[in-house]
């Protein structure tokens, strides 16, 4: 274990019994601590039933009393709020959380007493917003005097780049000893929750089941331990993550942790939903933000804000990959996509005898027809072209095909004409439009009866994994490759850009076939 930030189970439970049930999940999922939200209980018997829950707890125990004023479910009197918080405090209790709001009345209540070795936790909660840096300061000072052992302090973030704010909170307070709980609320704030122990948080909330959450965003401990590594992540933890909107949906935070932890490479990776391509790298310029993945709509935005862009990325006119260089901190960006599908699909006409020659591409000379004009069908035309492929545009819109095939030096077609396309036999074919994905897995960009002029198919949809553009050019004798070996595929480059070792590439086959 590389730092001390510990994990706390909230409990939300409507029962004391159902609590007790979750404290030793929390306790087996691995948390350090459980958080009891007495204010989610139905029925409440303040001295008997806090008694139960410190007593049977496997776990040390926080405990807080929420008011519907700073976000919770409690609506009653304050004085039988603050009683049932003091007999925590009397009955064993290792922390309370008290609101800042309620601190100085809490303090009077208490009378300045204070009851073993029970930790006072202060809170903010703010749901609109997070403050500027000097605001969230004085904030903290606030907190501090109001007597608090440990200060906490929680905020909203309405753009990824205010969990930067709270980063440097965090550090500030911990250089100056002062014990710090510092989190931001949301999707946009989820590196705030696994990053804590980098930069010194108190400790960090982890649910048990996804989707049960006492603040928006928090992550399952489960996630937290096991898939973030969280144990292990210290100072130096380097940070990588994949920068799209919508986001949360993307396999690759599974795919590049589970590899760190195989190579044992110190670095952290997760989903970043960015609103502003320029403002995150504006935000996050320092070396600890060492690597990214760019994916739909930032392809193009990320290519903007690298310093240096590899020839091929610049050609295609999209950055899926961007690398932090430690020297300088510059970015450099590159694309995987095409290297990906277009090694895939040469490693099946290997596979299949269509070597041509001992050495160079099996592509070379080949007809290779691209469906589709964005950003994968641009990465395919050029890889292809590159490869020595003779290259054939189709594009439902005319134009955008003619204008990669004057590019790259093809030709262009037009959709609706690709049924009649078959100048010879033994062509290549790769979908790069989103037809046949889900949830329009009926759906195919090419008749049956045309697929016979093809030696091998290949579709970057991977969602389902086979499309019926797939299945059907099974049928008609044709060789596949899947949308997930072009997924793979750009993985291992990036994997290695991102660590600078070898992928792991058997773990992530692996990891991929079960999805
Ligand atoms: P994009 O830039 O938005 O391009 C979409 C292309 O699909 C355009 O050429 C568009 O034609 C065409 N298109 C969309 N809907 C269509 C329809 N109903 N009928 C005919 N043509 C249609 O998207 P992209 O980034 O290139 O991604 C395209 C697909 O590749 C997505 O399904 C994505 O998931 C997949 N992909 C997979 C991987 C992987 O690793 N497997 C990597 C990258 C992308 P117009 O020009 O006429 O609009």
């Amino acid at each position: 274990r590389k730092n001390s930030t510990l994990i706390c189970a909230p409990l939300m439970g409507d029962s004391v019994d159902r609590m007790l049930i979750d404290m030793n999940k929390a306790k087996s999922s691995g948390a350090d601590l459980v958080e009891v939200r007495l204010d989610s209980l139905k029925s409440f018997d303040p001295r008997k039933d806090i008694e139960i829950l410190i007593k049977r707890c496997p776990l040390p125990t926080l405990f807080t009393y929420r008011p519907k004023w700073e976000g919770g479910l409690y609506d009653g009197d304050e004085n039988s709020r603050l009683d049932a918080l003091r007999l925590a405090m009397e009955l064993g209790a290792d922390y309370i959380d008290v609101e800042l709001q309620a601190a100085q009345e809490f303090n009077s209540f208490m009378n300045g007493k204070k009851h073993g070795n029970c930790k006072v936790i202060v809170s903010n909660h703010n749901y609109q917003n997070t403050p500027s840096a000097e605001d969230l300061g004085n904030l903290v000072a606030i907190i501090q005097a109001a007597g608090a052992d440990i200060v906490k302090i929680a905020t909203t973030a309405l753009d990824i780049t205010d969990v930067a704010r709270v980063f440097q909170i965090t550090v500030h307070s911990q250089v100056r000893g002062v014990p710090i709980i510092a989190m931001v609320m949301g999707e946009r704030g989820l590196m705030s929750r696994i990053l804590c122990p980098k930069f010194g948080g108190y400790l960090t909330f982890g649910t048990l089941e996804s989707g049960v959450v006492s603040a928006p965003g928090q992550p399952t401990i489960d996630a937290l331990v096991n898939l973030y590594n969280f144990r292990q992540i210290g100072p130096d933890t380097k940070v990588f993550g994949i920068i799209g909107k919508p986001v949360s949906h993307s396999k690759s935070p599974i795919l590049y942790n589970e590899a760190f932890k195989q190579v044992g490479f110190d670095g952290v990776y997760m989903h970043l939903l960015v609103d502003d391509v320029a403002k995150f790298f504006e935000t996050y310029s320092s070396t600890d933000f060492a690597g990214f993945s760019c994916t739909i709509p930032h392809k193009e935005a990320a290519l903007k804000c690298s310093h240096e862009v590899h020839p091929v990325a610049k050609s295609i006119g999209a950055v899926n990959c961007m690398i932090r260089k430690s020297s300088d901190g510059k970015l450099f960006g590159c694309n995987t996509d095409y290297v990906g599908a277009i090694t895939a699909i040469e490693d099946a006409l290997r596979g299949a005898g269509h070597a041509n020659g001992t050495t160079g591409s099996p592509l070379a000379g080949k007809l290779f027809v691209v469906i589709g004009a964005g950003g994968a069908g641009k990465a395919l035309a050029y890889g292809a072209k590159e490869r020595g492929a003779r290259v054939v545009i189709a594009n439902r819109t005319y134009e955008r095909a003619k204008e990669i095939a004057d590019t790259i030096g093809g030709d262009a077609l037009s959709l609706a004409d690709l049924n009649d396309f078959h100048p010879e036999d033994g062509m290549i074919l790769a979908n790069t439009t989103s037809i046949g994905m889900q949830p329009k897995v009926d759906e195919t960009p090419i008749s049956k009866r045309a697929l016979n002029s093809y030696a091998l198919v290949f579709d970057a949809v991977y969602t389902p994994k086979i499309t019926r553009l797939l299945r059907e050019a099974e049928e008609s004798g044709a060789k596949i490759v899947t949308g997930v070996e072009m997924f793979i595929g750009q993985a291992y480059e990036q994997f290695e850009r991102f660590t600078g070792l070898p992928a792991p590439r058997e773990l992530f086959k692996k990891i991929m076939a079960k999805y």
